[in-house]
């Protein structure tokens, strides 16, 4: 039926839909059809050191330019994508991707300026038997350093299960680094930390909606602040790097850094762009900072 009604009736998946089932066979096919297409592409939004104003690294995110709907977002695909198992080749896809971009960028722009590159990845490929395999050919295709390529990952895919925990080591003895993304808003346990080999935490852009103002002395803001400050001191006691997400004017970004802060993301920083407008801004830092 999905297929009859053809692509002017695409269904927008919504988590409030009532029968995702058969939108996921619909968004399932669609999203089939649009990477054997090649209509994915994958964006990048800098890594920023807080106190140089330098960019230090990337993160992937992919984006689906749909031939009639224009450019969709991931958060409206993703999900689907990950109970139609399609995250799977999505999500080599992005890797690779981001892989060879990382390596040519490295490759051009030296160390200081890549020192971090990667891709978000879904529960489901760290439970695909091949996830870390694919990996290292991406890394070995593309000549990749593995200290480069930083995987995020959420606490809730983490938390799941002995597989996980295998692949994550391997991966972690291969040098990859492993990012817990949107960090305080899933189970967050010191003990998870300990066990899981994270080389990075990722404050959640949620703690930091709001931070520049804490002088009322609100509740909520000073929850903010107390989540911000205890992220920053377990970071540094389990020796883990810091980034804030999501920072959107300079009071945010100042008062991250007074807290300890040293690296951010975010719209006031820069947007997520294409690899073109990474190569020119790259290319603009190298030009100041040789002054
Ligand atoms: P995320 O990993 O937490 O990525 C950050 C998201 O916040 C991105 O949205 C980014 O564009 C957005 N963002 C960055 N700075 C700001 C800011 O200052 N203000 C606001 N309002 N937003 C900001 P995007 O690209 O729409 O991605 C949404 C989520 O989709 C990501 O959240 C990630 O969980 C998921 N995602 C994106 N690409 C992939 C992928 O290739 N694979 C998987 N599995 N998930 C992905
Ligand atoms: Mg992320
Ligand atoms: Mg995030
Ligand atoms: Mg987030």
């Amino acid at each position: 039926a999905a297929k009859q009604r053809g692509k002017a009736n695409w269904v927008r998946f919504t988590p409030e839909m009532e029968r995702p089932v058969v939108a996921d066979a619909q968004l399932g096919a669609e999203l089939r059809r649009g990477l054997e297409n090649g209509e994915f592409h994958v964006v990048y939004q800098p890594l920023v050191d807080l106190h140089l104003n330098r960019v230090i690294g990337v993160e992937a995110l992919v984006r689906w330019q749909h031939p009639t709907r224009g450019v969709i977002s991931p958060i409206e695909f993703i999900p689907a994508a990950e109970r139609t198992g399609l995250i799977v080749p999505l999500g080599r896809f992005v890797l690779r991707e981001t892989c060879m971009q990382a390596a040519a960028w490295l490759a051009e722009f030296g160390p200081e300026v890549l020192q971090k590159a990667g891709p978000n990845v879904s529960v489901r490929q760290l439970h695909d038997p091949d996830f870390v395999n694919d990996v290292r050919a991406a890394l070995a295709d593309s000549g990749l350093p593995g200290e480069l390529l930083v995987l995020e990952l959420t606490e809730s895919a983490v938390l799941r299960g002995h597989q996980v925990s295998r692949a994550l080591h391997e991966l972690h003895d291969m040098g990859v680094r492993l990012a817990l993304d949107d960090f305080g808003t899933g189970e967050s346990s010191l003990s998870l930390l300990r066990a899981f080999p994270a080389s990075i935490v990722k404050l959640d852009k949620s703690f930091v909606d709001g931070i520049e103002f804490d002088e009322d002395g609100t509740p909520e803001a000073n929850a903010r602040q107390a989540v911000a400050r205890a992220v920053i001191q377990m970071a540094g006691a389990l020796d883990l790097d810091t980034v804030a997400e999501g920072i959107e004017n300079e009071e945010q970004a100042e008062r991250l850094r007074r807290l300890g802060y040293s690296l951010g993301q975010g719209f006031h920083l820069a947007e997520p762009m294409s690899p073109a407008q990474v190569a020119a801004m790259l290319a603009d830092q190298r030009a100041i900072h040789a002054a």
